[in-house]
């Protein structure tokens, strides 16, 4: 471990200020868990009235243990904070882990005295980890300083490749004990609270550098600095580490909830779901199903190419099994000629589907039929990935040798599915043993080969070129802060050459008869306001007008319109544009992550099915492309029943040039957006025929910027 927590994670003397021998206590739990798991560092207990505390000796004071002291634990309350602190870093502790609550998450005066504290310890250059957090669990330092009484449950603190930065206290510890009743390792796990000076991204860098981490799961109430977040994410990935993230606040509800947790904002889920794609990290559903991903995925290298090999124990459970993971989109491999060969000794050609249910076997029992038929899928070449489902069944532990050879000999991501409650601790205990960490709930092997099948898709895409500046994209014409008109905001759009109506400005009816002329008819009138966001909801919108009394009639339709707002009479007369489809392309300014584009069903259909993708811009044609083809509505746009494929391509690349608009527009963006993109067939192009946008007066600074 280097870098700014090293004095931290990697402690050489720890001191538990207020250590006691009574397990009912804070510091006595600290101590105890501290001795208990032989730390081998030096243990410096400080309490004014004891001269020995579970046989190390006592000291007074902070001051009166000898130096230099790397760590120092806090657990006093509130009203001793100040006073233990500032003795601490007189005393040169290099950094403290406070557990004290009540401070920046609760009311002002436990904001101000968080700020006071964290003063002092700027003022000696000494480190905070918290308040309000749990302390950490560094198995590979053999150290457990945290107070949670779950560690007085655990013999050994197993040692492994999995890391955990948490912003609740709470949740490490529990996922501890999961982790550690599922076989998953830990080198160390680590509750930042209130991050008044150590944040999570201090940790996230701090293993990204520890060599005894290889996976490191992020538990995420809001992040603070998403330009750093982001940053350290490929850093990460560039490393070879993977991450996996849970994020609060995917719902109001839970932002709710979030927020009373910490003290800071939840940035919007949607914005961080697109930057962890765009970065590589695995976005999970939940803690409990990341830790056991997280354990599966540390036991082997990246899913390759090859699709998913199943064997069960029992035939109706595979098959609902099977069902759920095609449901999911996952690959369930084909059997190539040989492995069909392989399986034909023991099954029946009827019995050899994927998944193989061993119950069904030819002839009579024997152990080596199901160590046969499990080689032959774990080693079968178009088997990238391996599942076993253990159910109660015959010969138990001779099948789970059985997996345990296949996994060490293939090396392939191996999920194995203990689904026996307590039929079989015999079996468990191996299990545990052997250093393959398991799952018992199916829908966690579900989630294990969904993360498994992401993350290779997500490292294809960012084998892919980076994004490159598009030929004539910019530079940004002068643009006045505000709302923009939809002749404004095309203005932008079309200096990225994006291809949108060609149209005129009009002030009167005549004005509009002559632009229509120039155009051609048909040609579409609309109202320009800025005060207006919706023009058809105002009867702004005239289409398909054919000749000059219809434009006329249009005319003065929308200049009552207007005047019934108190704005004057202004209109663009454009091209009426024919087409296939409508698509909704967009870029906003995420507040955490920067600029952002989307893409999504167009009209009504919008909020409806909310079908949009996000992703941070910019993005290059091909995964502008990738966009697209992961909307909903992708099928429409290859041209279902007698339509013809539409310009996917001229769509992609009206979607990257926006993307670069966002990008240039930096902090000045609020939003941008052309609704509808109309898109025609392959080959004959797109155009914007609605655009809006708010853009925010130059500032310095700010995401983005
Ligand atoms: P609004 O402000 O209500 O979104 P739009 O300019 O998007 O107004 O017009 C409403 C709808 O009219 C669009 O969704 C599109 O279907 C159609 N439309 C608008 N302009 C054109 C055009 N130039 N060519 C063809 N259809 C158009
Ligand atoms: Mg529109």
């Amino acid at each position: 471990v280097s870098g700014t927590v090293r004095h931290v994670l990697a402690p050489s003397s720890v001191a538990v200020i207020g250590a006691s021998e009574d397990l009912g206590k804070f510091g006595g739990r600290i101590l105890h868990n501290l001795v208990k798991h032989r730390f081998a560092g030096r243990i410096l207990p400080v309490n004014p009235n004891r001269a020995t505390l579970l046989g190390l000796p006592g000291h007074p004071t902070i001051g009166a243990a000898p130096g230099p002291v790397d760590l120092a634990i806090v657990a006093v309350p509130a009203a001793q904070l100040l006073e233990t602190v500032t003795q601490c870093a007189e005393a040169g502790v290099r950094a403290c882990i406070v557990f004290t609550a009540q401070l920046g998450e609760f009311d002002a005066a436990g904001a101000a005295l968080q700020e006071q504290v964290l003063g002092v310890a700027r003022r000696h250059g000494m480190r905070i980890v918290g308040p309000n957090c749990m302390g950490m669990i560094a198995p590979s330092q053999a150290l457990g300083l945290t107070s949670s009484p779950t560690l007085q449950h655990v013999d050994a603190l197993r040692r492994g490749p999995v890391a955990f930065v948490s912003q609740s206290g709470a949740l490490m510890g529990a996922l501890f004990i999961l982790g550690h009743d599922h076989g998953v390792g830990f080198s160390t796990m680590v509750s930042v609270g209130n991050q008044a000076d150590l944040d999570l991204c201090d940790f996230l860098e701090g293993l990204i550098e520890d060599s005894a981490t290889r996976v490191i799961c992020l538990y995420i109430e809001a992040i603070q600095d998403g330009a750093r977040f982001a940053a350290l994410a490929r850093r990460a990935r560039n490393a070879g580490k993977r991450i996996l993230a849970v994020k609060a606040g995917r719902t109001e509800a839970g932002s709710a909830m979030a927020r009373s947790h910490t003290a800071s904002l939840a940035g919007s889920y949607a914005g961080f779901e697109a930057m962890c794609r765009a970065t590589g990290i695995l976005l999970m559903d939940e803690p409990e199903g990341m830790i056991l991903a997280a354990g599966v995925l540390s036991a082997a290298p990246p899913m390759g190419q090859g699709s998913i090999g199943m064997v069960v124990s029992s035939g109706g459970g595979g098959a609902v099994m099977a069902d759920r993971l095609v449901a999911q989109g996952l690959p369930l491999a084909a059997w190539s000629d040989a492995t069909h060969a392989r399986l034909d000794a023991h099954f029946l050609p009827t019995h050899r589907n994927n998944p193989i249910d061993l119950g069904a076997h030819k002839g009579a029992l024997g152990p080596h039929i199901f160590a046969d038929a499990i080689a032959a899928v774990a080693e079968a070449e178009e088997v990238a990935a391996f599942i076993y489902v253990m159910t109660p069944q015959p010969l138990m532990p001779e099948t789970l040798e059985a997996v345990i050879a296949a996994w060490k000999r293939t090396s392939k991501p191996t999920v194995f599915v203990l689904d026996t409650s307590r039929f079989a601790e015999n079996v468990r205990e191996r299990l545990l043993e052997s250093g393959l960490p398991f799952v018992t709930r199916p829908d966690d092997a579900i989630r294990v080969l969904d993360a498994l099948v992401r993350e290779r898709a997500m490292a294809a895409e960012a084998a892919q070129p980076a994004a490159a500046r598009p030929h004539r994209a910019g530079p940004l014409p002068a643009v006045t802060p505000g709302f923009l008109t939809e002749p404004e905001a095309k203005a932008l759009l079309a200096a990225y050459g994006i291809r949108v109506t060609r149209e005129h400005v009009v002030r009167d009816a005549e004005e509009a008869v002559a632009a229509a002329e120039i155009i051609g008819y048909p040609v579409v009138l609309k109202g320009v306001s800025r005060d207006v966001v919706h023009k058809s909801d105002l009867g702004l919108v005239h289409l398909l007008l054919g000749d000059a009394p219809a434009v006329r009639d249009a005319f003065a339709a929308v200049a009552a319109a207007l005047a019934g707002i108190g704005a004057p009479a202004e209109a663009v007369v454009q091209e009426m544009v024919r087409g296939e489809a409508e698509l909704i392309l967009g870029a906003r300014r995420d507040p955490v992550f920067g600029p952002m584009v989307l893409a999504g069903s167009g009209g009504v259909l919008v909020e409806v099915l909310r079908d949009v993708q996000l992703a941070p811009a910019p993005v290059s044609v091909a995964q502008a492309e990738a966009m697209l083809r992961r909307l909903r509505l992708a099928p429409l746009l290859d041209g279902v029943r007698g339509r013809p494929a539409l310009d996917v391509a001229a769509a992609a690349e009206a979607l990257a040039r926006l993307s670069w608009l966002a990008a240039d527009l930096g902090a000045r963006l609020e939003d941008v957006e052309v609704n509808p993109l109309i898109l025609r067939a392959a080959g004959q192009g797109v155009v914007a025929v609605d655009g809006r946008g708010t853009l925010a007066a130059a500032t310095s600074g700010g995401a983005g910027a």
